[in-house]
């Protein structure tokens, strides 16, 4: 049995002052949650994030971790440095990484890869645009998506990932997947893993992001492949986290 996982995704948003707010809110709601509950911010609040959610159950997650361990990468952030701020989560290939800073396959396998080795779990996500889906090019992208993150992880290392698949077109919109088309694409997902390890893969998380809110999560979570959500804007405030996380 997959225990579920909301995540949330901060994306550039809060303030020292807001954070605050929103974590202590999050927390006591969070307090006796089913399913598992993280945050992931942006680098600047890490401290910040990790002091406010000592003794929580709230797990923290940062949003970009550098396919390098250490050295002369300006600007890049270690997952070494992450684990130090207290991070169990990062996520990699989000599809605004993709979209905005040309960040590849190949680049975001790599990210993966040097997150596991390290001990930090990636949120592995994966997503076709709309014009590709009217293609008919969702199986072909997702498939070659994963399969560069599957080829690049360490021996034994699928049971130390997260998936989220957030179709391009659900992400800030207000369009969410319905259910059974999101839940077609998990499937394939875990059927894609399943070639790698057999065992390990019934043990994978695959969230859903795009557009999830409080009057859509119960549906979508329902769906025998769903383990979770990756939630954006919704997890900004509250209210709305909360009405997802008491769904799952
Ligand atoms: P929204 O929930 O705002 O659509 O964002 C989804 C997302 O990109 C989470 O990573």
């Amino acid at each position: 049995m997959r225990r579920k996982l909301v995540a949330g995704n901060w994306k550039m948003n809060g303030s020292l002052a807001t954070n605050a707010a929103l974590l202590e809110q999050v927390k006591a709601d969070c307090a006796n949650s089913a399913c598992e509950v993280a945050v992931c911010v942006p680098a600047p609040y890490l401290a910040q994030c990790q002091a406010l959610l000592a003794g929580s159950h709230v797990a923290l997650g940062a949003q970009d971790v550098s396919m390098h361990a250490a050295g002369a990468y300006t600007g890049e952030v270690s997952a070494a440095m992450l684990l130090e701020f207290g991070c169990r989560y990062v996520i990699v290939g989000h599809s605004e990484r993709r979209a905005y800073f040309g960040e590849s396959d190949e680049l975001t396998a790599s990210k993966a890869a040097r997150a596991v080795a390290a001990g930090l779990v990636p949120i592995v996500c994966v997503g076709e645009t709309l014009e590709q889906r009217e293609a008919g090019q969702t199986d072909a992208v997702i498939g070659a998506q994963i399969d560069a993150v599957l080829a690049g992880l360490p021996q034994g290392g699928l049971s130390g990932i997260v998936v989220a698949y957030e179709p391009v077109w659900a992400i800030g919109t207000g369009r969410t997947a319905t259910p059974e088309m999101a839940q077609e694409v998990h499937a394939m997902l875990r059927q894609r893993m399943r070639a790698v390890d057999q065992k390990a893969v019934e043990t994978v998380r695959i969230l859903y992001g795009g557009s999830m809110k409080p009057d859509n999560a119960a549906e979508l979570l329902a769906m025998p492949d769903i383990d979770g959500g990756l939630v954006g804007g919704a997890a900004l405030k509250a209210a709305d986290f909360f009405g997802i996380v008491c769904k799952s």
